[in-house]
């Protein structure tokens, strides 16, 4: 993952779409997939509004075990519906080693989610197939950690790894997350791999969202991750975080303009 071994930074192509090339990418999606067709109409509105990627969890890291888990593989099914209908290439997260060829079966780009950054066993069995994977910060990982979990992924012969900053634990209440945009400019010093944000996670109230996914774009990132909704207030999770369809529109009009100008 160094750039000592890599000058010139490398990009992840996903169906159509190069992440880390001319274009900020955009991933939008609700925080888990509910309906099949809530989920389509979900992708038809986020890809007019210029999003290249769907997100949507499956499989659900949830705090509590008494929350709603995920629909596993049905929403699998309704992602690889979502892509069907749209083009869009899907990304959702994978939490176990032994489910990687499933996932991988319906999905485009494999999440590493926080709570297993520093999962091995799971890096390592992403590492063995050829999709891409993004990666994201644990919330109480530093960059260095962050970054030889990118090198579990590589070692194992799998370049294809998105950096995902996502907000880290501090003292600070007001906000679920402290989004550390430090982290943009000092992976790009350090490793040639591209990095993206998740102003959804990083701040937890949708009011903050845009504003830091454009300080994400202004600080260099490739692009940025963003939890989607038409009706955020009856989300099955990270509702609070969610945009609505059309505070999404706006969002992603100013990501591209603010792009331009970086
Ligand atoms: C998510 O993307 O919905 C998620 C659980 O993210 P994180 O792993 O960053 O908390
Ligand atoms: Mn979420």
């Amino acid at each position: 993952a160094s750039r000592a071994f890599h000058p010139d930074n490398t990009t992840v192509q996903v169906l159509d779409h190069v992440v880390g090339g001319e274009t900020p990418t955009i991933i939008a999606g609700p925080c888990s997939v509910e309906s099949r067709d809530g989920l389509i109409d979900i992708a038809r509105a986020v890809k007019a509004s210029g999003a290249q990627l769907l997100r949507g969890g499956a499989f659900k890291p949830r705090s509590s075990p008494y929350s709603f888990q995920g629909l596993g593989e049905e929403g699998l099914k309704y992602l690889a519906a979502a892509r069907e209908a749209t083009g869009l290439g899907i990304v959702s997260e994978i939490m176990e080693p032994g489910l990687v060829d499933l996932v991988a079966s319906y999905v485009d780009v494999l999440q590493i989610g926080a709570r297993n950054m520093q999962n091995f066993a799971l890096l390592k069995a992403v590492g063995r197939t050829n999709k891409a994977v993004l990666l994201k910060r644990g919330f109480s990982n530093t960059i260095e950690e962050w970054l030889m979990s990118a090198e579990y992924i590589m070692a194992e012969g799998n370049p294809n790894v998105i950096l995902c900053e996502r907000g880290i634990r501090t003292f600070e209440t007001y906000t679920r997350n402290t989004l550390d945009l430090n982290a943009v400019p000092v992976v790009q010093h350090l490793s040639h791999l591209p990095v993206m944000v998740d102003p959804s996670h990083g701040v937890g109230h949708a009011r903050y969202v845009s504003t830091m996914a454009r300080a994400s774009i202004a600080a260099g990132a490739a692009g940025v991750i963003v939890e989607v909704h038409p009706k955020p207030e009856e989300a099955w999770s990270d509702g609070s975080q969610t945009l609505t369809l059309e505070a999404f529109d706006q969002m992603a009009r100013q990501v591209r303009q603010l792009h331009e100008l970086t």
